[in-house]
């Protein structure tokens, strides 16, 4: 067998040792008999996965105890309804910090339900950069501040946490998270969907202050109310449950292995040798600011959108995988998440520099 490295942003590599312990365990999880895919999420075999995947996570962040750890589905895309209509629900504003596509997103969904300001944004230079604010530009009635931590699709990344004064900061981590290290009490909020550095596509993590919870209106869908979520330990419906015994696996190799410090410092490694290698090149480009540059998505061009075409195509006969950028900017995209070793990204520079030599 003979395995890709696979650059895609999302569903992305997992741990090859996670997935195999999986395949092993498919057909009869622990000696009890079943599938964990065809187990009841009311059992005692999975209450169990649940609660260790939750007290491993804690562990590994540093969760507070007065902050709820939810395991929801619906993506990112679900969270862009959900903060606001649980947390847009004082003076009904909330401030937005537009570094990207998705931050724009969550700021259009969340205008259906409140007064939304966009108090930054870096789209008039095509979000290569992270948009600064200071926090007397944020309103200071406003029930939040909204970021996106890391922009998957620009590339960028929040160098330190935006100071946003007493107002609740939430941030979506989905490309992110449990790559660096998190002062969680920072934030009201975090919300990450699974895909990228967690587990499979379908489960959606959140992590919420408690204080925050039981402000929804009474009318809100039930699914969308935190506080269902949180009194139920994710059970009040049939959670992801596959997706959450996955994502458990990876936090316990996280924990194996020595957590999350261990893990920035090899993605700082793996990010440095890609950034000094195109910085260098000079055939190609990273257009992102040098101090807003993502550990997790390096995008980049040659200048010459056929050339582009072409590196992605001749790539994929290489088994480097999924290296096109997002459908609406092109270029090149490696997303280098945790399960991507080092191996990877050395084969993908090499790549890099026979194409340069066959092509400048
Ligand atoms: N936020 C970010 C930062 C993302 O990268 C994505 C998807 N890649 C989303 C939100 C949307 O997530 P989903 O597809 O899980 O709804």
């Amino acid at each position: 067998m003979k395995r890709a490295f696979n650059f895609s942003a999302g569903p992305s590599m997992l741990p090859l040792d996670v997935i195999e312990k999986v395949a092993a365990e498919l057909t009869d999880y622990n000696g009890c008999g079943e599938s964990v895919m065809e187990m009841s999420h009311r059992s005692a075999e999975f209450k169990q996965i649940l609660k260790d995947a939750e007290a491993d996570l804690r562990d590994l962040m540093s969760i507070p105890d007065n902050y709820k750890v939810l395991f929801l589905q619906g993506g990112g895309t679900l969270q862009f309804s959900m903060v606001p209509l649980n947390l847009m629900t004082g003076s009904k504003k909330a401030d937005y910090i537009v570094g990207g596509s998705w931050a724009k997103k969550a700021a259009k969904e969340a205008a259906k339900f409140g007064d939304v300001k966009v108090v930054a944004s870096s789209e008039d230079d095509n979000f290569t950069y992270i948009p600064k604010v200071d926090k007397s530009q944020i309103r200071p009635d406003a029930d939040y501040v909204h970021i996106t931590y890391n922009n998957t699709i620009y590339g960028t990344h929040y160098a330190e946490v935006p100071d946003v004064g007493d107002v609740t900061l939430v941030a979506d981590m989905s490309s992110c998270i449990l790559s660096e290290n998190i002062d969680v009490s920072k934030f009201g909020l975090i919300y990450a969907g699974a895909q990228k550095n967690i587990g499979p596509a379908g489960m959606t993590l959140v992590i919420v202050r408690e204080d925050l919870l039981g402000k929804a209106p009474a009318d809100i869908p039930i699914y969308l109310d935190y506080q269902i979520h949180a009194d139920n330990d994710s059970s009040y419906n049939t959670p992801p449950c596959f997706a959450i015994y996955v994502a458990g696996e990876v936090f316990k190799k996280i924990k194996r292995e020595g957590g999350v410090e261990v893990l920035l410092k090899a993605n700082v490694e793996k990010a440095k040798m890609l950034y000094d290698y195109i910085d260098g090149s000079g055939f190609y480009k990273c257009p992102v600011a040098k101090e807003d540059r993502s550990l997790m998505n390096v995008v980049f061009v040659t200048g010459n959108g056929d050339l582009d075409k072409k590196f992605v195509s001749q790539a994929k006969e290489k088994g480097l995988h999924n290296l096109g950028g997002h459908r609406s900017i092109g270029g090149m995209r490696a997303s280098i998440y945790n399960a991507m070793p080092k191996e990877g990204v050395e084969a993908l520079i090499d790549f890099m520099e026979e194409f340069r030599k066959e092509n400048a």
